[in-house]
């Protein structure tokens, strides 16, 4: 039987954020240069962006961060440069919220499953295998080809729940 795995666990109010978007960044530049994909100096912004919590951040809110950062960018730029990022694995799309967050592992392709705090908006993200073949084979029994599926469950996080 296949173990979860915690791809990002939820993170302690005090922590060394930089070195996490350093090393999500690092990460981003090596699998890039692996696969010939093209990490532009504006991606990486938006990776940067996306990365500024752990947790999704919302589509407008990376949008006005860009916009602060380094001028005026049209927002179909940034879509695009987040379409990139999900493409590639970098980041996963939380749909219900239309809120993106960064993957700390993009080496392995897999579809995210979000625990996502209702309080402090922080998330983590875990990867179970038997969730994934449960819900493939439950769709094929209704006839549904599944595309992707992300997983999106709220509640409290452990700082918000010992409030
Ligand atoms: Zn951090
Ligand atoms: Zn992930
Ligand atoms: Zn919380």
């Amino acid at each position: 039987m296949a173990a979860t795995r915690v791809i990002s666990d939820f993170s302690s109010k005090k922590h060394n954020h930089k070195s996490c978007v350093k090393s999500a960044v690092k990460k981003a530049e090596s699998i890039c240069i692996d696969r010939g994909m093209r990490l532009t100096r504006l991606r990486r912004k938006i990776l940067e962006l996306v990365w500024s919590r752990h947790g999704p951040l919302g589509a407008y809110d990376i949008l006005q961060l860009m916009n602060k950062e380094e001028g005026k960018v049209l927002p179909n730029t940034v879509y695009r440069g987040l379409d990139f990022l999900i493409e590639a694995g970098l980041i996963h799309r939380l749909d219900s919220m239309n809120a993106f967050m960064g993957c700390a592992d993009p080496v392995s392709r897999h579809s995210g499953q979000f625990l996502i705090c209702r309080s402090c908006e922080s998330a983590a993200e875990i990867h179970d295998a038997g969730i994934e073949q449960t819900l493939g084979r439950d769709a094929k029994r209704v006839g549904f080809s599944v595309e992707q599926q992300t997983i999106e469950v709220l509640g409290l996080c452990p700082s918000c729940s010992s409030d």
